[in-house]
């Protein structure tokens, strides 16, 4: 048997020591300098099979903030807002294969960001947010993803200040480069309303229901808008490494920089994985190890051949 039901708790246990006893080649991000406080040994994961069936193993208390994982949810938000004709006019689906914060980018694509799950295409969602400032505008996201996974996100308020203690140069250049283009006018408020959503923290549990939006049908969420949110979790979720992982792992994957690790496996349920020591990309390394010993174990890939 194959695919998430074939999975065992023991054989979930045997992966998780395998992967972490690994050398690790990466590193806590320094930027923020909260994340550069936490452990780098943490680690955590939850499966969460359609099925009802959940699998966990490591620090379940853990909680990380969100960062980039937030960005399908955004999409997924608006979709369900405002259809996907208007969002696509603030955004493409085109992979990208620089960093998830390059001006380059978005300096060549004449300030239309290349999609939803960089920097640029996620604060030029942000901009479109309802509410009447940035703490309504995260809080409105907030209290939709809680209702709809019942997940129980919340806003880390150390986090933030954190972030906000930066300069952040990158995303305030992206900012300006999206307002002279059209794309965004109020920069500061759209700024902080992207720090915000960006700081939005759970564990592993919550995150793994956050990705079941994307797995279970849902009352109020279009399949539609869960394909093209899937769709584009796997052409761009682990920014300039999305391709390689495609092949590798080849299912809808979303990395943060705050170590977080979000993989739907269409059909069949959700791995929520968080473990801080980031490679080159930002992406988690022990996060992508595991993933990739499940999917090729458990012929998890979307890609692959029915199975005997
Ligand atoms: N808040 C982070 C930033 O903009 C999110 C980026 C990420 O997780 N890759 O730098």
């Amino acid at each position: 048997m194959t695919g998430l039901t074939a999975l065992t708790q023991a054989q979930l246990d045997a992966w998780v020591r395998t992967v972490s006893i690994q050398p690790q080649s990466g590193r806590l991000p320094d930027y923020i300098p909260l994340l550069a406080t936490v452990d780098p040994n943490w680690f955590a994961v939850q499966v969460e099979c359609l099925n009802g069936q959940t699998y966990a193993a490591g620090e379940q208390h853990c909680s990380f903030p969100l960062m980039s994982v937030i960005k399908p949810f955004v999409l997924l938000f608006l979709l369900e807002q405002l259809g996907q004709e208007t969002v696509f006019s603030w955004v493409g689906m085109e992979p990208s294969d620089q960093p998830f914060h390059s001006l380059i980018q978005l300096a060549s694509d004449r300030g239309f960001p290349r999609n939803p799950m960089i920097n640029s295409g996620a604060i030029a969602l942000a901009a479109h947010l309802p509410g009447k400032d940035s703490d309504q505008r995260c809080e409105h996201l907030r209290q939709w993803l809680n209702q709809q996974s019942g997940a129980q996100l919340i806003l880390d308020q150390a986090m933030l200040a954190s972030v906000r203690s930066l300069k952040n140069e990158a995303n305030r250049a992206i900012a300006h480069t999206l307002a002279q283009a059209g794309y965004l006018n109020l920069i500061d408020l759209t700024l902080d309303t992207y720090n915000q959503i960006c700081c939005l923290s759970t564990t592993v549990a919550d995150l793994a229901k956050l990705g079941m939006l994307l797995v279970q049908p849902q009352k109020s969420i279009a399949p539609e808008h869960q394909r093209l949110v899937n769709a584009l979790m796997l052409t761009c979720g682990l920014y300039e490494a999305s391709g390689r992982f495609a092949v590798r792992i080849g299912v809808p994957t979303k990395s943060g920089v705050g170590g977080a690790l979000l993989a739907v496996v269409p059909r069949q349920g959700a791995i929520a994985c968080y473990s801080p020591q980031l490679d080159d990309a930002g992406n988690s390394v022990v996060g992508l190890a595991l993933l990739q010993e499940m999917a090729q174990s458990l012929n998890l890939s979307v890609f692959g051949s029915a199975t005997a």
